[in-house]
């Protein structure tokens, strides 16, 4: 990816931003770029550079979330690592913060912001083959994409359900998803990254140790812009059965019943299976998969959650490419708030006011309250030692989530969920996962990186000392 742009970028870039301005005549020395002065987009070579207004500005500057619209002074779309560097050196001279941006999934749009620049990834998008079971990928090559390279060469990497978020936010804070009980976190995977850090210099983590750790779980936007990535992959598992489990019309006293029951039998799932349990205003849904052939094991769940529910539709065993299609999601952007409400050990943890949480959800229709099993594999001595992520101890990941179609809409929905954050904190949740982030969320970073937190100063110390790098709720420097 060190390379000029080829013509597949090219041809790329001038589909994103409909423009033919992107000629090699109008190609400016980087050395001339010192101020804020440029009128017109221009293309070093490395980098095109957008000013705010320009056309392709706007389809650059737009991220997942239509909820949120931010305006940086300047887009630096980068076409490999050289050009990532040119544009940080932009930014340093020229005093600008940078956001960094891959995928442009960040719930509280992180990867953007005002009056800034920011370094747009979205043509390192490859994945090559290094050996049979290493892969390097560009940071906005998304999940969709890069399964359809890998799993048809039988592998896999433990990556997250929605086929359109960037590989390179999921992993840099953590990535959990159907496979990570069997195979762990998607940066448990990673094994180094290139990096453009906050003076302008690119880092290999083979040179630092301390980089590749900080990576795994506390790397979205904070001391660099990671420009490449090594991935350990997997041999991918045959197949992919899927259990849904419906209750209609539930009320509060019903849906927490059934929750206690889902920890309890959740507790015993081997690693090969996920579950979701996942109250949509008053409707219960329960997701249970598994990537066995027989379903022996996970028996006991599916006799004891059907029992308690109205409907139980058994899936067929799927070839595990088609069975993961089903959960990429919406593609395009929505108007949305999502975010972690909080990590748990065990149902007793939020059993005296879940409740209160519940009469909220099943009275706000476009609300809802998910909680999904971590553990399994997550918890492993291993991955722990070598990862900033902090919260391996905790096997569920709830997250609170709303949509509307209409903006009228939002504020209501805001205050709701609002009203259901505050009876968490209120009752003390003090973990939550960085990739799921609130911005009413006061010490984010304690509850997003726990003991992790101190060290991670340091790197953002060691390599952006002037806080070059930064968004709402990006690590201070000591
Ligand atoms: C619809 C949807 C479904 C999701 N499903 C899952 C899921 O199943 N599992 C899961 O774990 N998470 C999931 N997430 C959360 C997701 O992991 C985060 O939103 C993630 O940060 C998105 O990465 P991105 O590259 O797409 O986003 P971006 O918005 O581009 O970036 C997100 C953050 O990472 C930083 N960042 C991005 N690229 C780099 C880089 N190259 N170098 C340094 N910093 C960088 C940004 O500055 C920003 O802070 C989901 C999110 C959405 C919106």
């Amino acid at each position: 990816m060190n390379t000029r742009m080829d013509r597949k970028k090219f041809l790329q870039l001038a589909v994103l931003s409909n423009l033919g301005l992107l000629l090699p005549s109008q190609k400016v020395a980087a050395t001339t770029i010192n101020a804020l002065s440029f009128t017109q987009t221009f293309n070093t070579g490395n980098v095109t550079y957008f000013k705010k207004g320009e056309e392709g500005y706007e389809k650059l500057r737009k991220g997942f979330n239509k909820r949120i619209n931010k305006y940086p002074q300047v887009i630096a779309l980068c076409y490999n690592t050289d050009g990532v560097a040119e544009a940080m050196q932009y930014a340093i001279k020229n005093q600008l913060p940078v956001a960094i941006k891959s995928g442009g999934h960040c719930m509280e749009g992180f990867s953007c912001n005002n009056d800034g620049m920011v370094i747009n990834l979205s043509l390192l998008n490859d994945v090559k083959w290094v050996s049979k079971s290493i892969i390097k990928v560009g940071p906005a090559c998304i999940l969709s994409a890069l399964y359809n390279a890998i799993l048809p060469k039988g592998k896999i990497l433990p990556g997250g359900s929605c086929g359109s978020v960037g590989i390179g936010g999921l992993s840099l804070g953590g990535g959990y998803g159907l496979l990570s009980r069997q195979y762990g976190l998607a940066c448990d995977s990673l094994l180094e990254v290139t990096m453009v850090d906050g003076k302008g210099n690119i880092i290999n983590s083979a040179v630092d140790d301390d980089l590749l750790w900080a990576c795994k779980g506390g790397g979205n936007g904070n001391f660099g812009a990671i420009t490449e990535m090594k991935f350990k992959v997997h041999k991918a598992p045959a197949l992919m059965k899927s259990f849904r489990f419906r209750a209609f019309k539930v009320n509060t006293g019903r849906a927490k019943d059934i929750l206690k029951k889902w920890f309890e039998l959740s507790d015993n799932l081997p690693p090969t299976s996920f579950s979701a349990y996942v109250l949509n205003g008053k409707t219960l849904y329960i997701l249970l998969t598994s990537t066995e052939k027989n379903i022996a094991g996970i028996k006991f769940f599916i006799d004891g959650i059907s029992a308690l529910v109205d409907k139980t539709v058994v899936g067929k065993a799927l070839p595990i490419a088609t069975a993961l299609k089903a959960y990429y999601g919406i593609q395009h952007p929505v108007y949305f708030k999502n975010a972690s409400a909080g990590l748990y050990k065990k149902f007793e943890d939020i059993e005296s006011y879940i409740a209160d949480v519940m009469d909220i959800v099943t009275n706000t229709p476009g609300m809802i309250y998910q909680v999904n099993t971590l553990g399994g594999n997550i918890i492993n001595n291993q991955f722990e030692k070598a990862s900033a992520f902090p919260h391996r101890s905790y096997p569920y990941f709830s997250e609170l989530q709303t949509y509307w179609d209409n903006e009228k809409q939002m504020p209501g929905l805001l205050n709701k969920f609002k009203d259901v954050q505050d009876i968490f904190i209120k009752n003390g949740i003090n973990v939550q996962y960085r990739n799921y982030p609130d911005i009413n969320f006061n010490n984010y970073n304690t509850l997003y990186y726990g003991n992790s937190y101190t060290k991670l100063q340091q790197i953002k110390n060691k390599y952006d000392p002037d806080n070059i790098i930064s968004h709402e709720q990006s690590i201070k420097n000591a």
